[in-house]
């Protein structure tokens, strides 16, 4: 079904166009018609289905018959960069219109946001906090809101954001059209849409229990004091152009970005000990491929839309099986292939096995024959993950890839992505990103 069919504005059609979306994703066909109608939703669809469009462009396309200068449509989303995420999707989708954007999250000053919302807002982009903080200051006005959409609502959850989710629907008009967007449906989730949603439209569209087609999975048995030293020989000898490296704690990403970066390699760090404008510099620096490196925590790296990431490293195994496939999820984007490895440590094993019974799937062992296993833990002051003054600098330190020829060979097809970028499906917000904020 081509995009014109769903009966959408010739502005957004241009849009959809100019963004490179051939046609409506699974998501976008089925969800797009019913919200069109007015109808609530409550959705189980993941990043990487094209759910934002899916609710963006039905929203502007109503938008474009309503007075401006009033805020008509809200988007909740758990995370900053999601919220910078979704904000990127709709500058490109609304570039056409007259409509207006506005992004309200915190870490960044709270007196521009003022400033946007006194002058009129049409659609607003924002994390439960600092909407909270915009709303008790009145300073939000939603008298005339239409739509709410509550994305991602179970991040939003185990985030803790419940209470605050409560108290922003509380001072929202009871009557509008309220779009529930979550990856899993769990019974909070259920119970939170019996209270909030009108005679909901359920839709499940692509759920991912397991990752993606595309994505080559390996898991690398080794002791946790070597996991440091194996993620370095991997990029040392393994062409990975682009990898997203996932640790369970803030202080581990900050020591293994140190420790990489002491090797040579280019490297930032993405987790919530940074300010916003650090985040913001290790994104962007990571989309343009700035680093070759982006060491993050979970929720840091949630959702997260990087087109070209080549690899995706578990530094350690994520206790809900869940976890691990959204961490799966960020490479392989867009139909295109990836690598994914998960460093397990015998502690970890248990964990491993539950991750797959879940994606109904046995990984690949690797074990790197010219890696020596045998390495014994080593002094306190050279403990693994420690930053430690090596050869320093920031330009990259990988030599010519060297085919591994472990057992498995499942790490060495990384490069199938020439320049780690295939046709991109990101135009209007890559490089020469159009921005316009009204
Ligand atoms: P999302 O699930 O909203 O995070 O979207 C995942 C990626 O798919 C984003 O980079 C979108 O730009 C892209 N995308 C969304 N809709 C389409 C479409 N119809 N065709 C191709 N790419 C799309």
């Amino acid at each position: 079904m081509p995009f014109k069919a769903l009966g959408l504005h010739s502005v957004l059609l241009q849009a959809t166009r100019e963004m490179r979306y051939v046609e409506p994703t699974p998501i976008q066909s089925a969800a797009i018609p019913p919200i069109l109608a007015g109808r609530d939703l409550i959705a189980a669809a993941q990043t990487g289905t094209g759910k934002t469009a899916a609710f963006l462009l039905p929203i502007l396309h109503r938008l474009l018959s309503l007075p401006r200068g009033t805020t008509h449509a809200l988007v909740v989303t758990p995370t900053r960069e999601l919220a910078q995420q979704i904000d990127d999707v709709c500058l490109g989708l609304a570039y056409h219109t007259p409509l207006r954007v506005g992004l309200l999250i915190g870490g960044a000053p709270m007196h521009p946001q003022e400033k946007a919302l006194r002058a009129g807002v049409d659609v607003l982009i924002a994390t439960p906090g600092r909407l909270l903080d915009h709303m008790r200051l009145n300073q939000a006005p939603f008298a005339d809101l239409h739509t709410l959409v509550l994305d991602e609502a179970d991040r939003m959850l185990d985030m803790g954001f419940l209470p605050d989710l409560k108290r922003i629907i509380a001072r929202l008009p009871a009557r509008k059209q309220t779009l529930l967007f979550s990856a899993t449906i769990p019974p909070v989730i259920e119970r939170l849409a019996k209270e909030i949603l009108h005679n909901p439209l359920p839709i499940q569209i692509g759920r991912r229990s397991a990752p993606a087609v595309g994505i080559t999975q390996a898991a690398y048995p080794v002791a946790e004091h070597l996991k440091t030293a194996l993620l370095q020989h991997l990029l040392r000898h393994t062409e990975m152009p682009s990898v997203l490296v996932f640790t369970r704690t803030k202080r581990g990403a900050k020591r293994l970005a140190h420790t990489i970066a002491a090797d040579g390699f280019r490297v930032s760090e993405l987790h919530s000990n940074l300010t916003q404008p650090q985040r913001n510099r290790a994104m962007e620096g990571f989309r343009r491929g700035d680093y070759q490196v982006l060491v993050a925590t979970n929720i840091a790296a949630r959702g997260l839309d990087v087109d070209h990431i080549t690899h995706v490293i578990s530094f350690d195994v994520p206790d809900v099986p869940d976890d691990y496939v959204h961490r799966v999820g960020r490479t392989g984007r867009a139909k295109a292939e990836g690598d994914a490895f998960v460093l397990v440590s015998p502690a970890e094993q248990k964990s491993l096995v539950q991750i797959e019974r879940q994606i109904g799937q046995r990984l690949p062992r690797v074990e790197l024959p010219d890696f020596d296993y045998s390495q014994r833990m080593p002094a306190r002051s050279e403990k693994p993950g420690r930053p430690h003054r090596g050869r320093s600098g920031s330009t990259s330190a990988k030599s010519a890839p060297a085919p591994l020829g472990g057992r498995v060979s499942a790490h060495t097809s990384g490069s199938a992505r020439p320049g780690g970028k295939g046709p991109s499906l990101h135009s209007a917000r890559s490089g020469g990103r159009r921005r316009r904020r009204r």
